[in-house]
């Protein structure tokens, strides 16, 4: 072992778990101590301003402007009270992760001292110089305006000594410059054509909520190991490292005990959640070494979004603490299980239903197939788009290898629920429709639908887009992804899906057919139509690859092509129509996506020549020279043979010979690629070009692991990182 890395790893052995302070008491009396919500809100304000900020809230309607005077001051005394010094707007820009800038509350008083400053325009509005976030070409730097505004849905909270307001980033022409800003749209859009599908079945329904339950995946590596490799510290990723001859084949890490280090980490994390109002429920070890999951119990979506946000950015910070860094990226580590993010999903109404569960009566198991079928059918229109919303350079890796969802998207229903649906869509003219005394539908032969879907427990790990009983889980979001771009997709599309429904079911009853019939039938129309996406088998298979494609779903896994379905006719118009994104929008979110995976591509590709050519091969060619003086003295001596010794020379030379030449005409190709101006075409060179010299050239430097002296090698190896002690 190096005497660098002899140095990290006994610093990584011995050090302790951190002290955790987390008061004696229940979550119950500090859940949601840091954020602004109902209780503090009661405290704070006067009544008037507490209802129209809770209408405000819950109904969306805008907050008047004499009101947000009234709400800044409550929120500054609360901020003020609690320890908070500045404020500032939280946003989340198309960089990914979020983005805020810090003002203090004092200010001079104009007499000589300070006082603490924070008017409703402040808490309202603010024009961030925010010049330099991504946006596509929608805001020339010459009129760099972009607005943030509050988004009272989503509470204030206070991180370390700062207030932070939950914003939106748009431009000063009006387009979202961040992912909230087409989420909101994209809750709205569902919300309504929900609402208007669920009155056939229940005329007492105002609103219909999206909701969100994440979990997360996530690494965990040792901080001394971590800051001696310069892939993972520049792109999250090890770009080179030699498999450990253990890693998870025993399968013994997956729910097994957590390290001690590792748990004092967890708790003080999950501590800060709950002060933060974030309502963490469950934590276990995941499959691969060093792998870790945690989920929170489902919120509506906007606020699940934020909170997952939010929890990445303290995640790595109370991982600091405690000597570790915290590795988001979906595939850190070659050969072992990647990260991802579970996206469950569900529709419910404000009278308490919810939407994708199964239901007591037949009316509800009607209105639950019908939202089901509307899914399935949204997702198989949209399989190609829904893949673009979870597709990026780092989630990539993830997609197609054996471990995680494949690069097409199929949805898994279960047995029994596909055997409903096969059924209804089978059975022929009236006979197999029945109305009871009471008018409401029933279905001969599937008139037992009730209990038997209440325990639906099939699972089937390997689909995309799998149905769990009263939810969908989308599993192929990446785990350093905003949940948000995957949520405004399938919101969206299902949205359109619901609208095109109603349409057809109103067209039929304006020509005579009863409601229920009219139902049936156009979802008997739609279960034969999205039959394609549908997928229970193994969805890992080489053979489903070749099914999917014969079924026409989306087979692209070139991630800069699989981009160009956010600019298909058929999204443009879906998006245009349920009012989420603007065509100049798509163009311009496109155009990030295309250069953010450029730019990965790129520095990746950077940090692997720098490695192979000053770390690699100067510490091959040390290690042959000694092999070399040592065959030279051998010769000297008849006796002994220097065979061996020469054959590990040839070797050597034959692995840095190709490195060096490899590295040379990747960057070559890089700088061509370089040249190219259009986007999309760059990212595109980047994916044919350059990102195929990445596993080639690790291929040589992970052999020369194997046979170079340990005692020279520079970087931890991958039975070093992994195995947390
Ligand atoms: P598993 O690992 O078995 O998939 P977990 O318990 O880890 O399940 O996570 C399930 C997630 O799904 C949790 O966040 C949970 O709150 C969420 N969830 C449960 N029911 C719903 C629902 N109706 N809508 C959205 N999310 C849900
Ligand atoms: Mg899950």
């Amino acid at each position: 072992m190096s005497l660098l890395r002899f140095k990290m790893v006994d610093a990584a052995i011995n050090h302790t778990a951190a002290e955790v302070k987390i008061p004696v008491g229940r979550p119950s009396d500090y859940f949601g101590a840091k954020v602004f919500g109902r209780d503090a809100m009661r405290k704070y304000l006067d009544k008037s301003t507490f209802n129209a900020l809770v209408n405000t809230m819950e109904n969306g309607t805008p907050l008047p402007f004499d009101i947000a005077d009234s709400v800044a001051a409550g929120m500054r005394q609360w901020a003020l009270e609690h320890g908070a010094d500045h404020y500032t707007h939280w946003f989340q820009p198309l960089t990914g992760g979020t983005a805020e800038k810090h003002d203090a509350f004092a200010e001079p008083d104009n007499c000589g001292g300070v006082l603490e400053a924070f008017s409703g325009k402040l808490l309202v509005q603010q024009e961030p110089d925010a010049s330099s976030f991504p946006n596509g070409g929608i805001r020339n730097t010459f009129e760099a305006r972009g607005y943030s505004a509050w988004d009272p849905a989503s509470p204030a909270f206070i991180v370390d000594t700062t207030l932070c307001i939950p914003t939106v980033f748009i431009a000063y022409t009006g387009e979202a410059l961040d992912y909230k800003v087409p989420l909101l749209r994209s809750l709205t859009a569902v919300d309504k054509a929900a609402t208007e599908v669920c009155h056939y079945f229940d005329k007492n329904v105002e609103k219909v909520y999206s909701y969100l339950g994440w979990e997360q995946e996530y690494f965990l590596v040792d901080e001394s190991l971590w800051a001696i490799r310069p892939d993972l510290v520049l792109t999250g990723r090890t770009l080179m490292g030699h498999e450990s001859a253990k890693n998870q084949q025993l399968e013994d890490h997956y729910f097994g005990a957590i390290p001690t280090r590792v748990m004092s980490f967890m708790k003080e994390l999950e501590y800060e959640c709950l002060l933060l109002g974030i309502p963490v429920k469950t934590r276990h070890n995941e499959v691969a070494p060093n792998q870790f999951e945690l989920a929170p119990v489902y919120e509506e979506a906007n606020l699940a979004n934020d909170h997952n946000q939010l929890l990445m950015t303290i995640m790595d910070k109370i991982a600091r603490r405690h000597r570790f860094r915290v590795l988001l990226h979906e595939k850190p580590f070659k050969g072992i299980n990647g990260s991802g993010k579970h996206n469950n999903w569900s529709l419910g109404t404000d009278t308490g239903v919810n939407l994708l569960g199964p239901g007591k009566t037949a009316s509800e198991n009607l209105q639950f197939i019908t939202f089901l079928v509307n899914v399935v059918s949204a997702v198989y229109k949209h399989n190609g788009l829904l893949k673009a919303s979870i597709m990026s350079a780092t989630n990539a890796h993830r997609l197609g290898a054996n471990e995680a969802p494949p690069a097409i998207i199929s949805t898994f229903l279960g047995s029994q629920v596909s055997a409903v649906l096969d059924k209804l869509a089978a059975s022929k003219g009236d006979d197999a429709i029945r109305f009871d005394a009471k008018n409401v539908f029933k279905m001969s032969g599937i008139s037992h639908i009730p209990t038997l879907l209440l325990d639906n427990t099939d699972r089937n790990r390997t689909s995309p887009f799998a149905f769990t009983g009263n939810r969908f889980e989308f599993r192929a979001v990446g785990s350093s992804d905003n949940c948000a771009e995957a949520m405004i997709t399938l919101n969206t599309a299902v949205a359109d899906e619901l609208t095109h429904f109603k349409q057809a079911v109103d067209a039929k009853i304006e020509a005579g057919a009863k409601k229920e019939k009219a139902i049936y039938e156009v979802l008997k129309k739609m279960i034969k139509e999205c039959r394609a996406v549908r997928f229970d088998g193994n969805g890992y298979s080489d053979e489903w690859k070749a099914e999917a494609a014969k079924r026409g779903l989306d087979c692209e896994t070139s991630t800069p092509l699989v981009f160009d379905r956010y600019l298909d006719k058929e999204s443009l118009r879906m998006f245009g129509q349920m009012g989420v994104y603007t065509r100049v929008e798509l163009e311009a979110r496109t155009e990030v996506k295309w250069e953010t995976y450029t730019k990965k591509i790129q520095i990746e590709g950077r940090v692997l020549g720098d490695l192979a050519m000053n770390h690699i091969v100067p510490i091959a060619s040390k290690y042959e020279a000694l092999l070399l003086d040592k065959v030279y003295k051998l010769q000297q001596i008849p006796e002994l043979k220097s065979t061996a010794d020469i054959a590990l020379i040839k070797k050597i030379q034959d692995h840095t010979t190709a490195i060096q030449r490899l590295t040379d005409e990747m960057t070559e190709a890089r700088k061509k690629a370089n040249r190219i101006e259009d986007q999309r075409e760059k990212a595109v060179a980047y994916h044919d070009t350059v990102a195929v010299f990445f596993d080639e050239i690790r291929h040589h430097i992970d052999k020369l692991e194997e046979i170079v002296d340990d005692q020279i090698w520079p970087l931890p190896k991958y039975r070093e990182l992994l195995f947390i002690r």
